[in-house]
């Protein structure tokens, strides 16, 4: 309470009035002398009642934060803080104190208090403290990984222990670093999604984030904006969702293959040769696969029809033959629960085709059992039926043929020694029935040389408890031998005594008969390959010898029989004649050669010793297509390969001699070149030699002539028989130096071969000869129409003019005959010229052709016996030849052919 009458703090209590603040006065002694309204409404006392109550009445005096702040005032003269207060109602509640002393007027230290309530805000900072608690606890333990992130950059702020475990950095390595170290994404984007979600816009990101190790981890990243002590953060909360992708992977892999798996399934069941029907509960058919959809067809049933139409419509039987009531069908069947398999069928399809079928049916359940449909799968066993029904037939045909061919049974009782035959096994014997009764009747029946045999193997085999298995002859009520086979066994009493021998008989006559037959053949093949002139060996599949024949033994240079041989193995066969091959080491490796081959092989040439050699058959033979044997041939051609060789000698000496003649041959066409060569070198030297005399010859005949005409009578009569000789001589050296000349221009000026009629060629030589055949009176006859040859006009009027001016020259006849006449033969055509003038005597007939050869004196028929020469050359220019004909005194006949030129 104020009694001081102090003015300063008068002014001070009215602003401490008006405080918000509650604020007291205290003396020294901690009474209080003024307390504000602010101060009464804190506490809840009037101001008297504070004042009475003094400083201890408000203050929580056991609050230790009070014996400090007293101390910093009595050192400072001011203290602040907090101290816990206590209302009028006992409640107490945390204050911030200030306190300043000062001095009134009479100079006494008194205190002045600012007390303010700081509740609220002690509660603020508390739950705050709380939430930042909590929030560290959650970041701290979280077992998901945590990050605090600054959205600005994408500095790592902080992380959780489960952040340093997922990614591998220690807390103080990810505090250095930045998600953008972490995060897979460009670091454009990791700002962008920074900024989606510091404003709310996403919080859920799912990112590829690198960890120490370098391994990248599939994340799924929850974020949103934090504040943490008063910064704008980004949390993340990390989980690693690799695996989940992983199995998100591997279930849409699995899918797929079950989808595959389902596509197949359903591949499969449209493929399969069943009929496969499904249904659902109400009996809609969902599926009937191409099997299914072909009984449709053959039943003409349209595409969609219901189960019950497709059941009422078909005529289906039963396996006993009854039409089946309509709720039989198995498809229904299956839909009430029931499992049928294999049930029997028979369908009657519209065009009267029958189809055994064969059915399974069974309900489809769902979880809970119930039923969601059925599933029927139908066989078509026509086939098997048919094959049944033919096996059931050959079956009963087998047992009337078992009666029929001889197939008895007997039933022999040891004890009482009957013998009970079935009257099939009677009939064997060619008796009745009943015939029969005991095993001595048996035995009388049986073939005496085999009773022996049989009753001993027989009685083996029953004491050795095995069935036995012989054959035997009987004595056929015919009178005829037959064999029967017998298999049986006994049966046994407890104490292991025979009782019975039981047995059935099989007529074997037929067969032994063929066997007998195939012995002969046997015996018979064998012959063959004994008396064959090739060595045989026969080895069997088992690898012993079955035959060898003499040739053998002799070709290899055996010496036993050849029986001695049989039943050698083949190792040892080998090892027997190995020596007698050239080579017997590589024979040897041929031969297992050829055996693992297993073809045939022909005339393989092997090369024995001494310079022998065979040739070699292999024959693998099979009965059956099993192997049975090997058979060996083997043929000497020692002789024959030496024939061969005098053969090959006499050829070889042959081509030789062929050779030389061809030599020979060469030789003359050599030759022939060479005197062609020749003789052409005589034509040109006969040329140039004949050309090059004319001109000093006519300077010969030239002024021989002038000496002749000037100086006849001038000198004696000799010199005049001179001159005369001279112009002679010359003249005669000019005829024939002419002649020579168009001999030699036969080859040197000839013209082109081409088509010559003959005809024309005639009319010019006889209008050339015009003037000789006149003067002599002769008379030519030319045959009509001569033919037209390929050849050289000039040189064929040569021919003709030179042979017939023969004709007339040498003739002595009155009147000269002439004749030409042209024939053909096969090579072309051969033209004769004829005369009835002196003929040539035969001696001559040849040599008139040669050049100069003349047979006459020159005054008796003038000429140089060049004419002949030229028409032979002329004749041979054209493939020809020319050759005469004559009788002395009654004339020649001058032939020549023309052959049809080769174009
Ligand atoms: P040339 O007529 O110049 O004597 P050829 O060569 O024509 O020369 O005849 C050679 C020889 O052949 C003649 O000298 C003659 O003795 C004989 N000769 C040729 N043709 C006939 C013929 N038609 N009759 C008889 N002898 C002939």
């Amino acid at each position: 309470m104020i009694s001081q009458n102090d003015p300063a703090l008068e002014n001070y209590i009215s602003i401490f009035n008006n405080s918000m603040d509650a604020v007291l006065l205290t003396h020294p002694d901690g009474s209080i002398f003024y307390a504000n309204s602010a101060a009464e409404e804190l506490f809840g006392y009037t101001q008297n009642e504070i004042c009475r109550l003094g400083r201890n009445g408000i203050v929580n005096t056991t609050d230790p934060n009070l014996v400090i702040m007293l101390d910093e005032r009595a050192k400072n003269g001011r203290s602040f803080g907090e101290l816990t207060f206590i209302k009028k109602d006992g409640s107490k509640f945390p204050g911030e104190l200030s306190t300043n002393v000062f001095k009134d007027k009479n100079g006494v230290v008194n205190t002045f208090m600012i007390i303010r309530d700081i509740t609220r805000r002690k509660n603020a900072e508390d739950s705050l403290k709380e939430s930042e608690e909590r929030y560290h606890s959650l970041f701290k333990n979280n077992h998901a990984a945590m990050l605090l992130i600054d959205p600005n950059n994408g500095s790592i702020i902080d992380s959780n222990p489960a952040a340093s475990t997922f990614y591998g950095y220690s807390h103080e390595d990810l505090v250095k670093m930045n998600i953008k170290q972490i995060n897979n994404l460009p670091d454009y984007d990791i700002n962008g999604e920074m900024q989606r979600s510091k404003t709310f816009q996403k919080n859920n990101f799912v990112f590829k984030h690198t960890l120490a190790n370098g391994q990248i981890r599939d994340v799924d990243v929850y974020s949103g904006p934090i504040t943490v002590g008063g910064k704008n953060l980004l949390y993340s909360i990390i989980h690693d969702i690799t695996h989940r992708k992983q199995m998100q992977n591997q279930m849409k892999d699995s899918l797929d293959e079950s989808l595959r798996v389902q596509d197949e399934l359903i591949t499969l069941i449209e493929n399969i040769v069943d009929e496969v029907w499904f249904t659902d509960s109400q009996g809609n058919i969902i599926l009937a696969n191409a099997a299914a959809r072909k009984f449709q067809e053959k039943n003409q049933f349209e595409e969609n029809i219901s189960l019950n139409k497709l059941i009422s419509k078909s005529k289906v039987y039963d396996s006993n033959g009854s039409l089946r009531l309509k709720d039989g069908s198995p498809l229904l069947r299956a839909l009430n629960g029931e499992i049928l398999t294999n049930f029997d069928e028979t369908v009657i399809f519209p065009s009267g085709e029958k189809q055994y079928r064969q059915v399974s049916s069974a309900p489809i359940k769902n979880e809970y059992n119930n039923i969601r449909g059925a599933v029927a799968v139908v066989r078509d066993i026509t086939e098997q039926k048919k094959i049944e029904e033919s096996l059931r037939v050959s079956e009963e045909r087998l047992r009337l043929a078992q009666i029929r061919g001889g197939v008895g049974v007997w039933d022999w009782n040891v004890v009482t020694n009957d013998l009970h035959f079935t009257p099939e096994l009677e009939q064997l014997y060619g008796l009745d029935p009943g015939t029969i009764k005991t095993y001595d009747d048996w035995r009388m029946l049986t073939h005496p040389d085999d009773i022996e045999r049989i009753e001993t193997e027989r009685d083996g085999q029953i004491a050795k408890h095995q069935p036995f298995d012989f054959e035997f002859r009987i004595l056929h009520a015919s009178g005829d031998t037959r064999w029967l086979s017998a298999r049986g066994g006994a049966i046994y009493a407890d104490n292991g005594q025979v009782k019975r021998v039981l047995g059935i008989n099989i007529d074997i006559t037929n067969r032994k008969k063929a066997e007998e037959i195939l012995n002969t053949t046997l015996i018979r093949f064998y012959k063959i390959l004994s008396s064959m002139s090739a060595g045989v060996l026969l080895v069997t599949a088992d690898n012993s010898v079955e035959f060898v024949n003499q040739e053998f033994c002799d070709y290899f240079n055996l010496n036993e029989e050849p029986e001695h041989f049989i039943g050698y193995s083949s190792l040892e066969m080998t090892s027997i004649i190995k020596s007698a091959y050239r080579n017997p080491d590589e024979a040897l490796s041929r031969i297992s050669e050829i055996v693992s081959d297993w073809k045939s092989v022909h005339g393989e040439e092997v090369l024995m010793q001494e310079g022998k050699s065979c040739l070699r058959d292999f024959v693998p033979l099979s009965i059956d297509s099993k192997p049975y044997g090997r058979l060996w041939l083997h043929l000497d051609i020692t002789e024959r390969k030496r024939t061969e060789e005098e053969l090959h000698e006499s050829n070889t000496k042959l081509t030789r001699e062929v050779y030389e003649h061809k030599n020979t041959e060469l030789k003359l066409e050599e030759m022939l070149d060479e005197l062609k060569r020749s003789n052409k070198e005589l034509e040109q030297f006969a040329y140039v030699s004949s050309h090059d005399l004319q001109e000093p010859l006519r300077m010969v005949a030239l002024f021989t002539q002038l000496l002749e005409r000037r100086y006849k009578g001038k000198f004696d009569e000799d010199a005049d028989d001179y001159i005369k000789f001279i112009v002679e001589g010359a003249q005669r050296m000019k005829l024939l130096i002419d002649d020579l000349l168009s001999y030699s221009r036969v080859n040197t000026k000839r013209s082109k071969f081409g088509s010559i009629k003959i005809d024309k060629v005639m009319y010019n030589v006889l209008s050339n000869l015009q003037v000789t055949s006149e003067e002599n009176c002769a008379e030519i006859k030319v045959q009509e129409s001569l033919p037209t040859i390929i050849g050289d006009e000039s040189q064929m009027g040569q021919v003709f003019q030179n042979l017939i001016g023969n004709g007339i020259k040498f003739n002595d006849k009155e009147t000269p005959k002439i004749g030409v006449l042209a024939e053909q033969d096969e090579d072309g055509w051969i033209f004769s010229v004829s005369d009835n003038g002196i003929g040539i005597a035969p001696q001559y007939q040849s040599q008139i052709f040669e050049v100069f050869k003349r047979l006459h004196d020159k005054y008796e028929y003038p000429g140089t016996g060049i004419g002949l020469a030229i028409c032979q050359k002329i004749v041979e220019r054209h493939g020809g030849k020319i050759w005469v004909e004559s009788k002395q005194g009654e004339g020649s006949k001058f032939y020549f052919n023309i052959p049809n030129q080769k174009k």
